[in-house]
C-alpha cells in the first residue's frame, strides 16, 4: 500500500474558485517526495484536505490505506503534519508546546517528556525549552512546529513550503534532520515553490499548477528533461 494515495482530488472553494481539479498521486512508504508548484497551485489546499481541516469536494484521500474519510483518527495517528502558519500558542514554552501534544495521542506524560527531550535536542531547541514561544525566531517557530509534529512518530510526515522564510544556513540544518528522519524509515512529503529544495532532498515529484497535476515522475528524470 502507498504510503499517500489521493485520487481524483477536487476543490471548489465557496465563492465558486475551483482550486483542485481532480489531482491524483501516490507516495510510496520511505519516499522522500516533493510536491511543486507556484504560490495560489493547490499545494495547501491539497495539505489542508489530507490532515481534514479542508472540506473536499470530491475525491479520495487514503493514508496507509486507510481513508480518511472512513477512519481519519486512525490515519491521523500515522501522520504528522508541519502547517505553514504558526499554529501553537505564543505564550506557551516551547517544552510543554511539544510535550502536551503527547497528550493529544494518549501517550503516557513519562514518554511525552522523553521524546519532547529528544526532538528539541534534535532540533536545537533544547536550550530554548524554557522560553515562551513567542521569543523565538521565526526559524525556531518552524523547528518547534516540527518536533512537535514528530512527538507521536508518525509514519508519513507532511511540511508545507518548511522553509519559507528560512536562512540558507538553517535552511541546510533543515534538510540535514529531514534526510535523518527519512532515512530512519519516516515517509517525508513537503510541499515547495524552490526545484533547488525539491533537488536537494527528494527522489520524485508531482508539479501542480493551477489546481491539476502537470508531471509526476522522479527527480532524475525531471532534471533530464530541463
Ligand atoms: P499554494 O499552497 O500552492 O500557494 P493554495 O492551496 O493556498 O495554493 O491556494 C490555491 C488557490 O486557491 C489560490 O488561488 C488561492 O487564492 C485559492 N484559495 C485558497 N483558499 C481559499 C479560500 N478559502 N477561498 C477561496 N479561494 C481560496
Ligand atoms: P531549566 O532547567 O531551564 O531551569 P525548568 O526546570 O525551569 O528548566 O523547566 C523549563 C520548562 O520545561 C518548564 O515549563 C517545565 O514545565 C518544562 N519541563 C517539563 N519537564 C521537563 C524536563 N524533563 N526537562 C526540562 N524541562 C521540562
Amino acid at each position: 500500500t502507498a504510503a499517500l494515495s489521493i485520487q481524483n482530488l477536487q476543490k471548489t472553494y465557496e465563492n465558486g474558485f475551483q482550486a483542485l481539479k481532480g489531482i491524483s498521486f501516490e507516495v510510496q512508504p520511505g519516499d522522500f517526495f516533493a510536491l511543486l508548484g507556484p504560490n495560489g497551485a493547490g499545494k495547501s489546499t491539497t495539505i489542508g484536505i489530507i490532515c481534514s481541516l479542508v472540506r473536499k469536494t470530491a475525491g479520495s484521500v487514503s493514508i496507509f490505506g486507510i481513508d480518511i474519510d472512513s477512519d481519519f483518527p486512525a490515519a491521523k495517528r500515522l501522520l504528522g503534519v508541519v502547517p505553514q502558519e504558526f499554529n501553537f500558542s505564543q505564550f506557551e514554552k516551547v517544552f510543554d508546546i511539544v510535550a502536551t501534544q503527547g497528550g493529544f495521542y494518549g501517550m503516557p506524560r513519562k514518554q511525552a517528556e522523553e521524546r519532547t527531550e529528544k526532538y528539541l535536542k534534535q532540533l536545537g531547541l533544547w536550550d530554548k525549552r524554557a522560553t515562551q514561544a513567542r521569543m523565538l525566531s521565526g526559524g525556531m517557530k518552524r523547528r518547534l512546529m516540527i518536533a512537535r509534529a514528530l512527538i507521536h512518530e508518525p509514519k508519513l510526515l507532511i511540511l508545507d513550503e518548511p522553509t519559507a522564510g528560512v536562512d540558507i544556513e538553517l535552511r541546510r540544518s533543515m534538510w540535514a534532520f529531514l534526510e535523518e528522519i527519512n532515512a530512519l524509515g519516516t515517509t517525508i512529503i513537503l510541499t515547495t515553490h524552490y526545484l533547488e529544495e525539491a533537488e536537494s532532498l527528494c527522489r520524485n515529484i508531482a508539479i501542480i499548477d493551477k489546481g491539476a497535476i502537470v508531471e509526476n515522475t522522479s527527480i532524475k528524470s525531471l532534471l533530464k528533461t530541463l
